[in-house]
C-alpha cells in the first residue's frame, strides 16, 4: 500500500503524521514545491515579520522526524500531473511515482492585483516564507506603505508596519475591515484600534494601477481620481485555490477541488484537503465551501489519514480561525455570514459578538476573549441551543452551557 501527498504544507503533513499515529505501515510520499521543511504561515504575517521568531521557530516538526516515521519527503519538487489510469502522479525532474491513495493538499496562491503596475518592484504579497524574507528585507527601507486589502493578513501587516512607526494607509473596496468574515461590530472595533494607532483607511476605494519611476513602484491611483504615494505596496486581496492538477486529471474543481463529506473526489483514491478543497459543510447549511485555516487544514487531514487507515468517518469538525492585530486578539468559532443578526457580549477586558441566523448560533467572534472562544466551539459542536438573550446576559455561564 502507498500514499502519496501533493504538497507539503499544513494539510500535507498532517496526513503523513496521522497515517502513523493511526499504524498505517505502507509507504508515505510528501512531495512539495517549496524547498524548506514543512512550515506554519500563520507567523509569518506576526510574530516573524515582527522579528520574534526565526525561520526555525516556524518548522512544524523537526527535521528528524521524516525519517523516524518513515515519511519520504520530496523538497523541493513540483507535481505536475496526476495520471489517474496508471495511479501515477508525475513530477518535475523525476521518475512518477506511483499510489494506491493519491491526497491533494497543494493549498491557495496569492490573488494578484488586476492593475496596471502590479508587477512593479515594490509590490509585495505574503503566502510563503520566502515571500516574508522579501518582503522583511523591502521594509527596511520603506516609509509610505500602501496596504491593498482589509482582510486578515491586510490588518496583520498593518499592525506590524505601525508598530514599526511606518506611515500606513490600507485601501478597502468595501465599506468595512473583514466584510465577509466578521460583523459590523469587530469590524469597527479593529478599524478604530488600528486607526488610534496611526493607521489610515481608504474605504469604499479601488485601485485603479500602481505607478512607477525607474521600475520601482512610487504611488497608487485610485478609481476617484486620487493618487497615494507608496515606496511599498502590500496587496492582501484573497487567494486562488491550487486546482490545476485536479482539474487536468478529470476531476470536478471550481473554487476548489470538489470533494465529497469524507473529502474523497469522485475518484475514490483521490482526496483533496486544507485550503484547495470545496467540501459540504453542516455549518454552511450544507452548501459547499472552502476554507483557508489552520484548524481546517489540520483536522481535514486527519480526518482522511483515518480513512486511509480503516476508519472512514464524515468530516465534521468546527471551524475556528484566529487573527492577532497588534496588542489584539480576535478568534472565531463557526461561520457566521455578512447577514447574521448580532448580540454582543461586553466584559471587564474585551468582548464576544454571538452570531444568529433564523434564532440558531451560527458563529461567535471573540476578542480578547479566549474563553468565549473556548466555550463557543463546544456549544457549536454538540449544537447547544444557545438563545440570544443567554448570549446578551454576563451571568449566563457560557461555560456550564457548553457542558
Ligand atoms: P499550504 O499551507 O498553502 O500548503 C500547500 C503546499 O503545497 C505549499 O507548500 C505549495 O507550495 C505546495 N504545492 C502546491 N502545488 C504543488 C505541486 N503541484 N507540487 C508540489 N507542491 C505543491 N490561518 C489561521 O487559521 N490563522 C491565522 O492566523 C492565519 N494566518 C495566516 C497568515 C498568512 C501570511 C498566511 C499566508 C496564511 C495564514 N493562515 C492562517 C492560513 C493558513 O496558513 C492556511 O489555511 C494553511 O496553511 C493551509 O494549509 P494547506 O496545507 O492547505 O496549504
Amino acid at each position: 500500500m502507498s500514499v502519496v501527498i501533493v504538497g507539503a504544507g499544513q494539510a500535507g503533513l498532517q496526513v503523513a503524521a496521522s497515517l502513523r499515529e493511526a499504524g498505517y505501515a505502507g509507504s508515505v510520499t510528501l512531495v512539495g514545491e517549496e524547498a524548506d521543511l514543512p512550515y506554519q504561515r500563520p507567523p509569518l504575517s506576526k510574530a516573524y515579520l515582527a522579528g520574534k521568531t526565526d525561520a526555525a521557530g516556524l518548522a512544524l516538526r523537526a527535521p528528524g522526524f521524516f525519517s523516524e516515521h518513515r515519511i519520504e519527503h520530496r523538497a523541493g519538487i513540483r507535481a505536475t500531473a496526476v495520471d489517474r489510469a496508471r495511479r501515477e502522479v508525475h513530477v518535475e525532474g523525476a521518475s512518477p511515482l506511483p499510489y494506491e491513495h493519491l491526497v491533494l493538499a497543494t493549498g491557495a496562491r496569492v490573488r494578484p492585483l488586476p492593475v496596471p503596475g502590479a508587477d512593479l518592484e515594490g509590490v509585495h504579497a505574503l503566502r510563503s516564507l520566502a515571500d516574508a524574507d522579501r518582503l522583511k528585507a523591502a521594509l527596511a527601507d520603506a516609509r509610505e506603505i500602501a496596504i491593498v486589502g482589509a482582510g486578515f493578513i491586510g490588518l496583520e501587516l498593518a499592525a506590524i508596519c505601525s508598530a514599526r512607526g511606518l506611515s500606513v494607509t490600507v485601501i478597502e473596496a468595501a465599506g468595512r475591515p473583514m466584510a465577509r468574515a466578521v460583523s459590523v461590530d469587530t469590524g469597527a472595533f479593529f478599524r478604530d484600534a488600528q486607526a488610534a494607532a496611526g493607521v489610515r483607511f481608504r474605504f469604499g476605494a479601488g485601485v485603479t494601477a500602481v505607478e512607477g519611476e525607474g521600475g520601482r513602484a512610487v504611488a497608487l491611483a485610485l478609481a476617484d481620481g486620487d493618487r497615494l504615494a507608496a515606496d511599498l505596496v502590500l496587496v492582501g486581496i484573497g487567494v486562488i485555490p491550487n486546482e490545476e492538477i485536479a482539474g487536468e486529471a478529470g476531476l470536478a474543481v471550481g473554487n476548489g477541488i470538489h470533494v465529497d463529506a469524507f473529502l474523497a473526489t469522485q475518484d475514490p483514491v483521490v482526496s483533496a484537503i486544507g485550503d484547495c478543497a470545496r467540501f459540504p459543510s453542516r455549518f454552511a447549511d450544507g452548501a459547499a465551501i472552502r476554507i483557508e485555516s489552520v484548524q481546517n487544514a489540520l483536522d481535514q487531514g486527519r480526518c482522511v489519514a483515518a480513512r486511509i487507515a480503516g476508519r472512514p468517518a464524515a468530516y465534521d469538525a468546527v471551524p475556528w480561525f484566529w487573527s492577532d492585530q497588534g496588542p489584539h486578539k480576535l478568534q472565531i468559532a463557526g461561520l457566521p455570514a455578512p447577514g447574521d443578526e448580532s448580540v454582543v457580549r461586553h466584559a471587564e477586558t474585551g468582548f464576544s459578538v454571538f452570531r444568529f441566523r433564523d434564532g440558531r448560533l451560527t458563529g461567535v467572534e471573540s476578542v480578547d476573549r479566549a474563553a468565549d472562544h473556548m466555550a463557543a466551539r463546544r456549544i457549536l459542536a454538540q449544537a447547544i441551543a444557545l438563545t440570544p438573550d443567554q448570549a446578551a446576559d454576563t451571568a449566563c455561564d457560557l461555560k456550564a452551557v457548553a457542558m
